[in-house]
């Protein structure tokens, strides 16, 4: 939260807010016709196929504001949003934002909040171009609706995996549950003893992958310079096993990943070792990465293992074979989904 001068959101009522938040947002681009102001924004895509994805924040769920900066809030909230339609091998265009606040927030904490979301959608070329306001009997409350575009030709779903196409993740992976792990162990230390201050030095990269999160724009952005369309994508948010289990099962198929092709950072890794945790299920289920998990046809091995921050994890099978995991030992394992569900506590 906001520390130093705190204003009352009351001083400018929702009407007040909304202008005071929204006053200098410009618009980028020309598919946006007419942003906030109206009863409705005005969109134009032309030929292009249309993408539409949606999210939904919970303050308690999703986020703690005991760690989690509002401008960083507002970043990850947007970045979250624009990795779905990166997913799709789409670009994102616009955002919607609607939050419901409940009285501990003030005007400079939707600011910050604001200054993250702007942000954001600076790096992305988004324009904000609506959004609802309301109060809050609880915390805060965040959706954000992202609009994107894609030609016809290359939206890429998750249910064209073909059997023998290579499996391939981007970037490293546990790293986000890792950070959030250390972040939730130094809320209890500090909430022990108010003297403790927090131990974060050579922690850095971990504490950046889930405080600010990067949507792989470059990745689509090398698909196309190559000229080169996945048969099968997805983001991954609940973690690599639930994640490719999405694709297997969509596409009507199985898959083989080697335990030592996970790419996973050396502070992951350290961190793992620290909390006694086994890192390839970090690596296979922590979640939080937003790293795309895509398929491509063998015949693109050679090309593919050119590219830096790629690394092909495995590849896919005929149905009947299951969905394994491939171990150092030589051992095969079901791949199970133990992303984090919501839902179940
Ligand atoms: P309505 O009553 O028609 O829903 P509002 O007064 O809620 O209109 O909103 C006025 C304008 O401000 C609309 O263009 C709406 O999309 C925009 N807006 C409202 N809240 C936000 C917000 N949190 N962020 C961005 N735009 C917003
Ligand atoms: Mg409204």
């Amino acid at each position: 939260m906001h520390q130093g001068n705190r204003t009352d959101i009351a001083r400018l009522g929702e009407f007040g807010l909304i202008e005071h938040l929204t006053k200098n947002i410009q618009l980028k681009n020309p598919e946006t016709l007419y942003g906030i102001g109206d009863d409705a924004a005005v969109l134009h895509f032309g030929e292009k196929q249309t993408l539409v994805t949606t999210d939904l924040l919970m303050e308690g769920v999703h986020f703690d504001l005991v760690y989690t900066p509002l401008r960083h809030l507002g970043y990850k909230a947007a970045m979250v949003n624009f990795s779905d339609i990166y997913a799709m091998n789409g670009k994102p265009k616009q955002i919607t934002v609607s939050i419901a606040l409940s009285k501990r927030f003030c005007i400079e904490d939707m600011e910050e909040f604001y200054n993250g979301l702007q942000l954001a959608c600076e790096h992305h070329n988004v324009d904000i171009v609506g959004g609802d306001t309301t109060a809050s009997l609880t915390g805060l409350a965040i959706s954000i609706t992202c609009i994107g575009e894609a030609d016809k030709s290359e939206v890429v779903y998750r249910n064209g995996a073909k059997d023998t196409d290579l499996i391939c993740v981007t970037g490293d992976l546990g790293a986000a549950y890792m950070g959030l792990q250390l972040m939730e162990r130094e809320k209890a230390v500090f909430q022990g003893d108010n003297q403790a201050q927090p131990d974060f030095a050579g922690k850095e990269y971990i504490l950046e992958r889930i405080l600010k999160p990067e949507a792989r724009k470059d990745i689509i952005e090398l698909f196309r310079t190559k000229g080169i369309k996945p048969t099968a994508m997805i983001d991954i948010s609940d973690g690599l096993s639930s994640d490719l289990l999405h694709i297997c099962k969509q596409s009507g198929v199985g898959c083989s990943i080697y335990e030592e092709r996970l790419p996973i950072d050396y502070q992951t890794a350290v961190m793992a070792e620290e909390f006694h945790l086994n890192l390839s299920t970090c690596a296979l289920n922590g979640g939080e990465d937003y790293e795309l998990l895509f398929t491509i046809p063998l015949s693109l091995h050679e090309e593919v293992s050119t590219w830096e921050g790629i690394r092909v994890i495995g590849h896919i099978t005929k149905p009947e074979r299951g969905c394994m995991l491939v171990c150092r030992d030589g051992a095969e394992i079901e791949l199970k989904a133990q992303g984090w569900i919501a839902l179940s506590e």
